[in-house]
């Protein structure tokens, strides 16, 4: 039997406990990546394990036209926890599902075709946010994928304002690209993507399925922004280690959505750790404290590497780390000699995405580590 997809890292992973993750031979690893971002309240967090254990026991799936309470429930937090005049809530299995729903909605309420992307995005790898995503070795080999889609360079407010015209259905961008190299995206962007979209007819979508859900220090990096879109992806974290997706959206866009639909959208067992998770992330503040330790993380970082780096860069727990070397090598020897796992973006950037629980105890071995590696 083999796994030709995956590559094989030369460790077993048995369990997880907050930050860390047990090997098979009982080694310790500090999870720096929350395994993308996916586990925001860290591994085997109490009340989704509850949630979860309970729920299962009682039902495991109902077809999705039987409305069931613990799905109900997850529409009204969620929508509840959704960005100011987005109401609207539809649910499926994760991320590259949020963005392909994401943009059928926009091309269905609009009655457009034209997908406006940026560079170096990156939204998920099912044939339509394939077609949206930049990196060609995702795409080469599983060309023809979607016309009518067309990239502006990330930040070049000109560019994007050109591009937008009544033809388009969509732009679509994170708030700060993840894969792409943590790279922020600047006021003037978002705003000129907002007025562009407006005076369009089209819809803003913000995939924030690695910036949402208290990373940046709000619930949803746009809150931070202050710019609004039509249009809101989640997923990785959303049920924290669970599959999901979620497409969150304005009554413009959900009056006219077309036919779109998922067998196994909003399960009830993910529901329910879905349902565990956003309480927990509104309940104890958790956007709060990771505004706090982002700016402990970054601040020891600029401290610890100082000028053996390019660049520190990000906002919260969302980290990007440019290197005047190969990230990949770091990374591994992270891992290796420091037990410290890190996720990389692109050739040069080592990106820190921890569970937004770690403590400055957590952050110091992570830094130490790093300094040690690095400098
Ligand atoms: C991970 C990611 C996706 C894709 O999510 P999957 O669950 O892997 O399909 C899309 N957009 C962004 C910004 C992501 O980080």
């Amino acid at each position: 039997m083999s796994d030709f997809i995956y590559a094989t890292k030369p460790i077993q992973v048995e369990s997880g406990d907050g930050l860390l993750l047990t090997d098979d031979n009982g080694n310790e690893y500090l999870d720096f990546g929350a395994s993308y971002a996916c586990v925001p309240l860290g591994h085997s967090h109490e009340a989704v394990e509850t949630a979860v254990t309970e729920q299962v026991s009682k039902l495991a799936y109902v077809q999705a036209s039987y409305p069931v309470g613990v799905r109900t429930q997850l529409y009204e937090t969620l929508g509840g926890a959704a960005p100011d005049g987005i109401d609207n809530v539809w649910l499926c299995n994760s991320g590259a599902e949020a963005v392909e729903a994401a943009l059928k909605f926009a091309r269905s309420a609009t009655g457009n075709a034209k997908i406006i992307s940026t560079m170096q995005a990156f939204h998920g790898r099912t044939m339509g946010a394939l077609s949206a995503t930049w990196k060609s070795k995702y795409k080469q080999p599983y060309e023809p994928l979607l016309d009518d889609v067309e990239f502006v360079p990330y930040n070049d407010s000109e560019a994007l304002a050109k591009a937008v015209d009544d033809d388009t259905a969509a732009v679509i961008l994170e708030p700060i690209q993840g894969e792409g190299g943590v790279n922020p995206a600047t006021e003037k962007f978002l705003t000129t993507a907002r007025e562009a979209t407006n005076e369009s007819g089209s819809a803003l979508v913000f995939d924030e399925i690695q910036t949402g859900l208290g990373r940046t220090g709000e619930l949803w990096a746009c809150e931070r922004t202050g710019v609004i879109p039509d249009i809101v992806t989640s997923a990785k974290g959303l049920a924290n280690g669970l599959p999901i997706g979620a497409t969150l959206c304005r009554d413009w866009i959900a009056e006219d959505y077309g036919s779109h639909a998922s067998t196994f959208g909003g399960n009830p067992v993910v529901a329910a750790a879905a349902d565990a998770t956003v309480s927990t992330l509104q309940d104890d503040d958790i956007a709060d404290d990771a505004a706090k330790m982002g700016t402990y993380l970054r601040e020891s970082l600029e401290r610890e590497l100082g000028d053996a780096v390019r660049d520190v860069r990000g906002d919260g727990l969302m980290v990007g780390i440019e290197l005047k070397g190969n990230a990949g090598a770091v990374a591994r020897e992270l891992a290796v000699d420091h037990q410290v796992l890190v996720l990389t973006a692109g050739r040069t950037v080592v990106r820190l995405l921890p569970p937004l629980v770690v403590n400055e105890a957590d952050i110091d071995r992570a830094v130490n580590a790093l300094g040690a590696v690095i400098t």
